[in-house]
């Protein structure tokens, strides 16, 4: 076993104080009962004897305050510096790590959550209510020509008006929904707990509030756009790919029917 630095100056500091506790002990005993428990040695008068074992346990406890205050007190120090020092490392790194890890899962257009967050999420929302036996809801929009939008007003433009869908769609999910942004103009909605009926109600909402924003350009025009939503009450068995197509076939088919609409 090794000892640490000052594990060692520890342990000469306790020996020293060991030793001038043995020798004041020592002297003790001669000054109650000398010559009967404790031996004086042949040539030394008892009191000079006392003496010189004061003096020596004296010595001890000087080096042991020496040890003390230049070896054992510096280490510790040091030590507590260090630690601090790596504490705030860590701190820092394991901050830089959670912001790392916030940025890979968020869409840095929106602010919303990415793809990749909304995948894992909805695996793991379909993993939990495989227990509990509840609905649950996936909306798919996707916005209605939005190519234009970018074709005639600019690319600036189109992003604005994903940002006001963006801040519409969390206006009106709740907190624990997963809305996110799959890329490009399509977004999704998992809705946990939430059956047919209300999921069909939620969506139509949703449609009417993104038609009626408006995004004014620099040329004074007043932009409108469209989504068309596709959605799916998972059946409690299938997987979450399986899921997402099912919802994902309903949002072509409300582009087929002509856009601007809802399909269940
Ligand atoms: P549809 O009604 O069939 O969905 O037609 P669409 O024009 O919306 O669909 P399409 O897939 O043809 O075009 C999507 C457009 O979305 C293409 C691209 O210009 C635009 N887009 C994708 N990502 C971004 C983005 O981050 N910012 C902006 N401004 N536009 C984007
Ligand atoms: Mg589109
Ligand atoms: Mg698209």
């Amino acid at each position: 076993m090794r000892f640490h630095k000052s594990e060692s100056a520890f342990f000469v500091f306790m020996a020293l104080i060991l030793g001038a506790g043995l020798l004041t002990v020592y002297a003790y005993g001669i000054i109650l009962a000398p010559g009967e428990l404790f031996y004086v040695p042949d040539g030394f008068e008892t009191f000079t004897y006392v003496a010189k074992l004061m003096f020596g346990s004296g010595v001890l406890l000087a080096t042991a305050l020496f040890f003390g205050v230049f070896l054992i007190y510096p280490l510790i120090r040091t030590q507590a510096r260090e630690e601090h020092k790596l504490r705030e490392m860590t701190e820092s790194l394991s901050a830089r790590s959670e912001t790392l890890e916030q940025a890979a899962l968020t869409d840095g257009l929106t602010g919303m959550q990415n793809r990749r967050y909304f995948d894992d999420a909805l695996r793991e929302y379909l993993d939990e209510f495989r227990r509990v036996d509840k609905p649950v809801g996936l909306m798919i929009l996707d916005l209605d020509h939005f190519k234009q939008v970018n074709d005639t007003h600019g690319h600036d433009v189109g992003d604005r008006v994903l940002r006001e869908v963006a801040g519409c769609l969390r206006d009106m999910t709740r907190f624990h929904d997963v809305v996110a942004r799959l890329g490009g103009e399509e977004f999704a909605i998992v809705a946990p707990n939430m059956s047919d009926e209300p999921l069909i109600k939620l969506a139509e909402r949703i449609r009417k509030a993104i038609s009626m924003l408006t995004v004014t350009t620099s040329s004074n025009v007043r932009l409108k756009v469209t989504t068309s939503i596709g959605l799916a009450v998972w059946d409690g068995k299938e997987m979450a790919d399986e899921f997402f197509r099912r919802a994902d076939k309903q949002l072509y088919q409300a582009k087929r029917m002509g856009r601007n609409r809802v399909c269940a």
